[in-house]
């Protein structure tokens, strides 16, 4: 007998994020697709990472993570966020945020069970609820400011309903939850079984003054949330791949049981820097000026062309609307602006479970302002 597979998700392919990296690299255009830097990231940060790795911190650590960097964690988001957060209980790192996600959603989904989705939304939110055997519930955020329709979320909760996913900053819109948001969001959830994963793997990119209301703020919201975070988005290491979750004990307890037969364990030496550069509160307190200038560069300049910006008031991300350019769908537009002008962007079709078209890419201005510029000089040319 021949050997076949039966696939866990047939309709997928390959991400877009490695489609269009490898289009921007086969036609050697500029990068601004992809979400990562293109600066060094801290050179200390790395010394730290060398320093652990040659005093030997090479062997397994914890399987819940490094208890010191657990603990300053805790430190951190309790000074923070104004929460209480345990170190020994409610913390786990993880190899990423996405993983942190998966293992979440693995942990509380049963076959059948409902999890609503705000598109556009991160491309493996829905693929990692099909494959636990739930059914995502799919609600659009208005265009062009991608904001929450509560009205239509009230009426898309039926007794299936197992979880709401959360993104803010969100990607790719860089749009951010108000305190209205939070307040329909408690209404929602009141009295119900419902739990909450929120991916707040861009908590310090968020921009003009704007305070980042993490789940952990709100108690009456965390007693049923598993809180997501990346250390890549935070220093500039996005291949570092790692992350924590942050839960209440009783998630939790469940949480480390998938996660100790999937991943058991991550990176010791780079747990260890963290443990000692994460005490350095300016290398993420500043992180919103940082980005938000290039953000604003990257608007000065793309005033010159055609495109028209959509709002982002955080992450790496800001879309623009081509309306004006071409008639052509998203994807066909940004594979057309990769190979005929060379620079390549996310479409944000890519983002929807099924076919949409507004005609809007997504630009990452997390770069360098001499790449920032040789991009908007070839998209002048538009
Ligand atoms: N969520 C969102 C919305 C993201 O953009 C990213 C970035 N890749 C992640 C989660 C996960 O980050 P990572 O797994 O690389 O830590
Ligand atoms: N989060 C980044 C983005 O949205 C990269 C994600 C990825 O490559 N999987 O572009």
């Amino acid at each position: 007998m021949e050997i076949s597979i039966q696939s866990k998700l047939p309709n997928v392919g390959t991400t877009i994020f490695t489609q269009m990296s490898a289009l921007a690299n086969e036609y050697n255009a500029i990068n601004l697709g992809q979400g990562f830097p293109d600066y060094p990231m801290n050179n200390e940060l790395i010394e730290k990472v060398s320093r652990a790795m040659t005093d030997d911190h090479n062997q397994y650590v914890h399987m819940n993570g490094l208890p010191l960097l657990r603990q300053r964690i805790a430190e951190k988001v309790n000074a923070t966020y104004n929460c209480n957060i345990n170190a020994e209980t409610n913390i786990t790192i993880t190899p990423g945020g996405t993983y942190a996600i998966y293992t979440a959603l693995t942990t509380i989904i049963q076959k059948g069970d409902e999890v609503i989705v705000f598109e556009p939304a991160y491309d493996s939110y829905i693929p990692n609820i099909e494959i636990n055997g739930g059914i995502p519930v799919l609600i659009p955020l208005a265009y062009p400011g991608y904001t929450i329709d509560w009205e239509a979320v009230k009426q898309k909760i039926t007794s299936k309903t197992k979880a709401i996913i959360i993104n803010s900053p969100h990607n790719p819109s860089g749009s951010v939850l108000n305190n209205n948001d939070i307040e329909e969001l408690k209404k929602v959830v009141k009295n119900t079984g419902i739990f909450i994963i929120s991916d707040e793997v861009y908590e310090h990119l968020i921009f003009d003054d704007l305070p980042h209301l993490s789940l952990l703020r709100y108690p009456e919201l965390m007693e049923r949330s598993f809180v997501c975070f990346s250390f890549g988005k935070t220093y500039h290491c996005t291949g570092w791949k790692l992350g924590y979750c942050i839960a209440p004990e009783t998630l939790m307890k469940e949480f480390r049981k998938v996660h100790q037969f999937n991943c058991f364990t991550c990176n010791s030496p780079v747990q260890y820097a963290l443990a000692d550069f994460i005490q350095q509160e300016d290398q993420y307190i500043q992180l919103n000026k940082v980005l938000q200038k290039k953000r604003d560069y990257f608007a000065s300049l793309m005033t010159h062309t055609r495109f028209v910006p959509l709002p982002s008031h955080g992450s790496y991300f800001q879309i623009y609307s081509y309306k004006n350019i071409s008639n052509l769908s998203e994807k066909e537009f940004a594979v057309q602006l990769t190979k005929e002008y060379g620079v390549a962007t996310i479409p944000v079709s890519a983002f929807y479970k099924n076919e949409t078209n507004n005609q809007a890419l997504r630009f990452c201005f997390a770069k360098k302002e001499d790449t920032l510029e040789q991009a908007v000089e070839k998209l002048i040319k538009i």
